[in-house]
């Protein structure tokens, strides 16, 4: 097939235009391996992407769509072949380069993780960024000597992509897990993954104490702002928070108290430019460290026609878990 189906979002003189077109292989951006793509998924920078609620896209026209997994279809590297399972996590994938809202994409091998073999494509678009971020805070923790054994860990943004995730992880782990949420309604679904305690994020959202109560050995924070600034407060002796996101704003109004009494160590957690040998470990760690059944239970598979309303939903807050899209 020459002719393929994809989302193109184009500069417009005051607002962004998102509309369906029919591409040819030849538009697609350079790279040594073409993929037919099966699957893509929904983060919160997608839903930003495709609502021109943030500059994400920095090249324009562009295909949204920072994941995407699918088939090779022709492949000049020596590292893949025809047929191979494939999946791309960021590399300015959907940003400065064609993205995964689209049924065929090109890529530089160097972009490519083989799936692995414990998932399907749609699993591996079911974890998506979200879900390999997750794991990168995990094994963050993991190198701060963060171990069950030390106390409870606290996830936020729980009911978030990467908080589902991070929750069932840390939970099969070992590890007592606290789910902090703004959606308490959610108590059961958390629970299931594996939260033994339920946090109403209000607890986070007031001005952070110097020094709080000591309550975390770890923490994976989705959200930034006052509720990393109190997470980080109250966290005990040398332990380690691994934050990621900014779903409650970028700033961080917190006191320095934390990392020079209590050795409490900041690790930022970064998914687009991770060198390789991270993302395989992390993707290894994930077919190990992931229940299918969980994963299945935070996914919703929806047809690649919906994106534009589902990233409006996801920027709202309005989505649970992960959303997978099947492209082809
Ligand atoms: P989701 O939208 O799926 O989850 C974000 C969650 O944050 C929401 O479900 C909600 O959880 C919570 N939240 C939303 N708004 C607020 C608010 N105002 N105050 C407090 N909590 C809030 O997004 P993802 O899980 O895909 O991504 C989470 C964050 O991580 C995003 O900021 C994203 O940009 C970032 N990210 C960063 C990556 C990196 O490489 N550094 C990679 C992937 C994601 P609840 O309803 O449970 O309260």
């Amino acid at each position: 097939m020459s002719q393929f189906k994809a989302l193109l979002i184009s500069k417009g003189e005051d607002a962004q235009q998102v509309e369906w077109t029919e591409m040819s292989e030849d538009d697609l951006m350079d790279g040594d391996v073409t993929i037919r793509v099966t699957h893509s998924t929904l983060n919160y920078k997608d839903g930003l992407a495709v609502t021109g609620k943030a500059p994400i896209i920095r090249s324009y026209p562009m295909i949204p769509g920072i994941d995407l997994a699918g088939v090779v279809e022709t492949s000049a590297s020596a590292a893949y072949k025809e047929g191979d399972k494939v999946l791309v996590n960021g590399w300015g994938l959907g940003e400065t380069h064609y993205g995964g809202y689209a049924e065929r994409a090109r890529v530089p091998a160097s972009f490519l993780v083989p799936v692995p073999k414990a998932f399907s494509c749609e699993d591996a678009m079911a974890i998506g960024t979200a879900g390999y971020t997750a794991m990168l805070c995990v094994l963050a923790l993991e190198d701060h000597n963060v171990t069950p054994d030390k106390g409870p860990v606290v996830v936020t943004g729980a009911s978030g992509g990467v908080g589902s995730v991070a929750v069932a992880v840390l939970a099969k782990l070992g590890y007592e897990v606290a789910a902090s949420t703004g959606r308490t309604s959610e108590a059961d679904y958390l629970k299931e993954l594996g939260a033994s305690e339920i946090i109403d994020r209000e607890e986070f959202s007031g001005p952070a104490k110097a020094l709080g109560r000591e309550r975390w050995a770890g923490a994976v924070d989705a959200v930034g702002s006052t509720t990393l600034a109190n997470v980080i407060s109250q966290t005990k002796y040398y332990g380690c928070v691994a934050a990621c996101g900014l779903a409650q704003g970028p700033d961080l109004p917190a006191s320095v108290m934390p990392f020079i009494l209590r050795g409490v160590t900041l690790q930022g957690c970064e998914s687009v430019q991770a060198p390789q040998e991270k993302r395989i470990e992390a993707w290894n760690r994930l077919a190990s460290d992931l229940e299918i059944s969980k994963l299945k239970a935070i996914t919703e598979v929806h047809a690649i026609g919906d994106v534009i309303d589902m990233a409006a939903k996801i920027v709202a807050g309005q989505v649970r878990g992960r959303v997978v899209f099947e492209v082809g």
